[in-house]
């Protein structure tokens, strides 16, 4: 894990922006549909705090960021004009907008603005030197604003010119943002200083993609649940039968040596006992409920079984830190969800009895927003990469740059 990353941590609360430029890095690599219309504004709606408190105080806000991949390229399909009505509405107030992100006219916009107005720049990924981490053009963004603000957390795992390099430009004055805030003190909650017990959940379908997630974890956590495809890897390494279900046939040795870690740390291992096996890998094969370790050849386990899943919920409902990355069965497929919706209960209700719940890392984070669970926990991560590899114990550039 990071050091130290809260006790260092200096975010704009720290700061007055009175008559200040706040040059503010966000992440608005938002969803849109053909019409190009924003489809889920959540990551807009995440940093409507730091533009608060930093108008509150009588400052300005310069938004930066990106928008997919344009490699570089001026292309309309990923210009900022395009979600600028979405920001308007849900910063709630006028957001003004520059054809560019550096150069004379985002100059004249940015020295033009007045305490109060927020300014959006043109797509950074315009310019190849943005994510080649060009000092030049993160000095060229540096003169827009008095001070720089980070609260791009899904982005924070990048060292791009705007994400990182351009913070030496403002030694005093650099600062996360509240999301960003929010979100390491989400995962130094779960990682140091969580309460016991601390129950992490891993699922997911490979091993391979997770084992630096579980060698970082084991020392923070009282229990691990292993759970979807990933589990099967587990189980055959055990000896058991496991038909087709999901293998890393190279992973067995591994998986058996972080079973032995994780008794060298005492931490209580939990895979799932039963398992929803179906013929082939469709909703609409048949299907039965059985021992994960005596799955007929044939068949595969697509979900965790009614018995798996009691014993997560008494583990889960025991616990007061709780971390959660990875569905534990193919939810997408409406007749392997129930597995999956189990455990979004069990974390709901743990989190009801005053448990802190995380929720981090692409599929579980869709899954808690599109089965309604993301406002029965405690915190749903908004960054995919940067909250799998702070995870990892890697200190991210985007927060190294505003630390050091
Ligand atoms: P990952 O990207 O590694 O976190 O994996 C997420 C995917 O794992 C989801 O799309 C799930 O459908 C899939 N998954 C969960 N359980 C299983 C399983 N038993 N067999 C195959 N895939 C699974």
């Amino acid at each position: 894990m990071a050091k130290n990353i809260i006790l260092s941590m200096k975010t704009i609360n720290d700061f007055n922006f009175k008559d200040k430029k706040a040059l503010v890095r966000v992440d608005f690599n938002v969803p849109q549909d053909d019409q190009l219309k924003v489809t889920d504004n959540t990551r807009i709606v995440a940093v409507k705090p730091t533009v608060e408190k930093i108008l509150k105080d009588g400052g300005s806000v310069i938004l930066m960021t990106h928008l997919g991949r344009p490699k570089g390229e001026i292309k309309n399909e990923f210009s900022l004009k395009n979600i600028l009505e979405e920001v308007s509405a849900v910063l709630g107030q006028e957001v003004k907008f520059v054809e560019e992100s550096v150069g004379e006219k985002a100059e004249k916009a940015a020295s033009d603005l007045q305490p109060g107005e927020i300014l959006l720049l043109e797509n950074l990924r315009f310019h190849n030197e943005e994510e080649k981490g060009d000092e030049g053009f993160a000095e060229q963004l540096s003169k827009l604003g008095d001070a720089y603000v980070n609260d791009a957390f899904g982005t924070a795992h990048r060292a791009h010119a705007s994400t990182a390099v351009i913070a030496k430009f403002f030694n005093l004055t650099k600062f996360f943002g509240l999301l960003m805030a929010n979100e390491l003190k989400a995962i130094d909650k779960v990682l140091k200083s969580g309460e016991k017990p601390v129950t992490a959940i891993l699922g997911g379908s490979k091993v391979s993609t997770k084992i630096t997630i579980i060698e970082n974890i084991l020392p923070a956590v009282d229990n691990l649940i292993i759970g979807g495809g990933m589990a099967f890897t587990f189980i055959k390494a055990l000896g058991g039968k496991i038909g087709t279900s999901l293998v890393e046939e190279d992973k067995l040795p591994l998986a058996l040596e972080i079973l032995g870690k994780a008794k060298q740390h005492n931490v209580k291992v939990y895979l799932p006992s039963d398992t929803i096996i179906a013929e082939s890998f469709n909703n609409d094969a048949e299907r039965k409920e059985v021992d994960i370790y005596e799955i007929s050849e044939g068949w595969m386990g697509l979900d965790a079984g009614a018995k798996s899943r009691d014993q997560f919920n008494d583990v889960l409902l025991n616990s007061r830190t709780i971390l959660w990355n990875g569905p534990i069965g193919v939810f997408e497929m409406s007749n392997f969800a129930a597995g999956t919706i189990a455990l979004g209960e069990s974390i709901a209700e743990a989190t009801k009895l005053g448990a802190f719940s995380l929720v981090g890392g692409g599929d579980s984070v869709a899954f808690v927003k599109q089965f309604g669970y993301a406002d029965k926990v405690s915190y749903v991560s908004t960054g995919g990469g940067a909250m799998l590899e702070s995870l990892e114990g890697l200190e991210l550039p985007g927060v190294a740059a505003i630390n050091n």
